[in-house]
């Protein structure tokens, strides 16, 4: 199938089911709140990231305001995400290196910022500056490897053959697409194939299906 017919399926898919990675995409759109958001996101649901970014973006809208706050206070806009400690730090350590400079707008720069991979890094470019990326996080893997787009074993190496296989234009909607649809239908654990348009195009199913 072609690659465009899969991510209309997908988008239309979760946004018909309220995948959280839409509500995200509303608080976020401006430089400092798409890299504070991917921060907060790893290994956090998207609903509560989203409720924390809500939270710290009414407080704190660029990274001055992060600096002048007390680490207590930071840390406790943040609990409710995964390693609230870790990343109230991550972000005063940016907030020392960014206070009153622009957010960085290549690959190279954003990973030297502390606590930011190649998967925020490319959600930054993507999201706040319209660059063909394509961030890779667990679901992107995931269904790159049940459909039999890639077969690949770390996010890394599935950035690199999506890369290579997937057309430039369309690099900007497989990350939201594909998070949409493994927050919906394609689930990490018990995944809703007999409700899923691809199924007859996923390597997944047609390996695992009862005959
Ligand atoms: S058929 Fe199942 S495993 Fe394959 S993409 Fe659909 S939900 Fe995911």
């Amino acid at each position: 199938m072609e690659i465009e017919r899969i991510l209309d399926i997908m988008e239309k898919e979760a946004m018909r089911r309220n995948a959280p990675v839409y509500a995200l995409k509303k608080k976020t759109g401006d430089p400092f709140r798409v890299l504070v958001a991917g921060i907060l996101s790893t290994r956090t649901r998207d609903e509560q990231t989203v409720a924390v970014a809500e939270r710290l973006f009414e407080r704190a809208d660029n990274f001055s305001e992060i600096r002048k706050m007390r680490i207590e206070d930071l840390e406790q806009l943040l609990r409710g995400v995964g390693f609230y400690r870790n990343k109230a730090r991550i972000l005063k350590e940016i907030a020392e290196i960014l206070d009153g400079k622009e957010i960085p707008s290549t690959m190279e720069e954003l990973l030297k910022l502390p606590g930011v991979g190649r998967k925020v890094a490319n959600i930054v470019l993507s999201e706040a500056f319209g660059e063909k990326a394509i961030a890779v996080d667990t679901h992107v893997h995931r269904i790159s490897n049940r459909l039999g787009i890639v077969s690949t074993k770390t996010p890394e190496e599935t950035e690199k053959e999506l890369k290579r296989k997937i057309p430039k234009r369309y690099w900007r909607r497989i990350n939201r697409a594909f998070v949409g649809y493994g927050q919906t239908v394609c689930k990490p654990v018990n995944p809703l194939c007999n409700e899923c348009r691809l199924a007859l195009y996923c390597r997944y199913y047609l390996e695992n299906r009862k005959i």
